[in-house]
């Protein structure tokens, strides 16, 4: 099977830490350690009240839809389209936008559970770990309580 190909990532100090917990099949974000804030994409102060006093905090991977769009134009000749493109609330509280491992859009709404999955994806030649959204079973109980999927 085919790689798939995704747009260079954002590097960087906390960026790289970032890639490297996903490359470890985890989403780490940062907690504030004076208000206990959750943020994301990384940065290098608490966005709530600027303390620089954070820690690195696993994340669940579940979450439901908050937004969602269907993209028909290409931005990237890696992504040709159409994709779908979520914005999901984690469980944990912050929002992260991803796109959606179906385009099979009939069952996504608004409050729909989704599941984060890691997969490795290539920019030219170089694989690196990325996220995407998964809607959950609605069949399977037992995924909405299970493991992160890996690929
Ligand atoms: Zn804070």
């Amino acid at each position: 099977m085919m790689q798939p190909q995704r747009p260079s990532r954002r590097t960087g100090l906390l960026e790289d830490q970032f890639w490297n917990h996903l490359e470890q099949h985890k989403l780490h974000l940062q907690r504030c350690a004076d208000c206990v804030h959750l943020w994301y994409p990384p940065g290098p102060v608490c966005p709530h009240c600027l303390s620089q006093r954070w820690q690195w905090e696993p994340m669940s991977g579940r979450g439901r839809v908050a937004s969602w769009t269907v993209f028909h134009r290409q931005y990237f000749t890696q992504m040709p389209p159409p994709y779908v493109v979520v914005v999901a609330e984690l469980e944990e509280g912050p929002l992260i936008v991803a796109d959606l491992e179906s385009t099979e859009t009939q069952s996504l709404q608004i409050g729909a559970p989704v599941n984060l999955r890691f997969l490795e994806v290539y920019t030219d030649d170089t694989a690196w770990w990325n996220y995407q959204w998964k809607l959950a079973s609605k069949t399977s109980t037992s995924e909405a309580s299970s493991v992160l999927e890996i690929l």
